[in-house]
């Protein structure tokens, strides 16, 4: 198949491109590098089945050569410390961006698949979180540049779908790691695992209780896979992995992973930050026969090496 994958340079986009490649399929890859990096896809050069365009997906006109048979959308800002930065441009990945890809889809007859996210449940009061929950979301808060930037991607896609018949798939995702993610990206794992490694406190904010449950991106990759070629529907479908644990003891893992005995320090909780998160995974078991398979300490020491050798040791 021919697929367009937005957003390939950054995380979660360049381990996409590489399956799909691995799958024997041809790809299309879009970033503006502004939170992504080009090296994330530097071992595909020479690959003839994988194509790159440096474009921005709010404004630039995205030229599909021959066909288009699947569109991902991931570009988007995606950690708390990067979406803070680029507020205004969280936004218009979330409205205008998706706007136009939603198009460029219906255009060339591709099935689109958008990568939206736990954060539309916002703080949520129900847990664990199902995908029926309507979320609780602060609308003017210092998150709501991307919270609700992608609950009106979510809108958008299924705009499209009821009423120009787009062939749509919403996955929501919860915190995923792994190797490439960016260590200044102010997400907790790079965090913790960076200040261990150069010997610095662990900065936990707040008093550490707040919930999150983490997937290797290898499942979550095989999630969005197998989501987009289902039957699902374009209702919304939670991946990631529900074994919850507190960022204390988040904390505490990452520290003794690390062989480290710097000390754990408190931080103000910023505003709006989730006290609890864990996806309930019913549906995706059902639909897609999915569930994470990388348990976390597994997963983690996989994270740690990539680390240690990005950072020379
Ligand atoms: P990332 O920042 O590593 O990747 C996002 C990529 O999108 C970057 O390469 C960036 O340069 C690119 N991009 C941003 N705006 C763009 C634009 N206007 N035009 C073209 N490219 C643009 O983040 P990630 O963790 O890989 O996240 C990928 C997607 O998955 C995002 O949409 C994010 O919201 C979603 N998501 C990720 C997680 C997670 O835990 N990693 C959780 C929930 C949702
Ligand atoms: N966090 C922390 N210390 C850090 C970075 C994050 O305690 O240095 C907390 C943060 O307040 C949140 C959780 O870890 O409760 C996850 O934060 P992250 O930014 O990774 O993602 P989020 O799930 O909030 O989008």
């Amino acid at each position: 198949m021919d697929i367009l994958v937005t957003g390939a340079a950054g995380f979660l986009g360049s381990h996409l491109v590489d399956r799909l490649l691995a799958d024997g399929h041809k790809v299309l890859g879009v970033d503006n590098f502004s939170t992504g990096r080009p090296g994330n896809l530097a071992h595909l050069a020479g690959n003839n089945r994988f194509t790159f365009r440096q474009a921005d997906i709010t404004c630039d006109h995205i030229e599909i050569s021959s066909q288009l048979d699947r569109l991902y959308n991931l570009a988007s800002p995606a950690s708390p410390v990067d979406y803070h930065r680029l507020g205004l441009e969280t936004l218009d990945v979330g409205s205008a961006g998706m706007k136009a890809m939603c198009e460029l889809a219906l255009a060339n007859g591709a099935r689109l698949l958008q990568a939206s996210t736990s954060e539309c449940y916002g703080d949520p009061a129900v847990h664990p979180q199902t995908e029926d929950y309507y979320g609780n979301v602060n609308p003017v808060g210092p998150r709501s540049v991307y919270d609700e930037s992608k609950r009106f991607a979510e809108a958008t896609v299924t705009a499209y779908h009821r009423y120009r018949k787009l062939d749509a798939r919403i996955a929501r995702i919860f915190n995923t790691y792994g190797p490439r993610m960016r260590l200044d990206d102010g997400r907790v794992l790079p965090a913790f695992v960076g200040q261990a490694l150069r010997g610095e406190p662990l900065t936990v904010f707040g008093d550490g209780s707040q919930t999150r449950s983490f997937c290797y991106v290898d499942d979550l990759i095989d999630g969005l896979v197998r989501l987009m070629e289902s039957d699902a529907g374009a209702a919304p479908v939670n991946l990631g992995n529900p074994e919850e644990i507190t960022i204390l003891d988040f904390a505490r893992e990452i520290l003794k992973l690390t062989d480290s005995a710097v000390p754990i320090i408190y931080q103000p909780l910023p505003q709006d930050d989730p006290l609890q998160r864990c996806p309930d995974i019913t549906r995706a078991k059902k639909m897609l026969g999915w569930q994470p398979r990388v348990g976390r300490s597994e997963g983690l020491n996989r994270t740690v090496d990539y680390f240690r050798q990005v950072r020379g040791g």
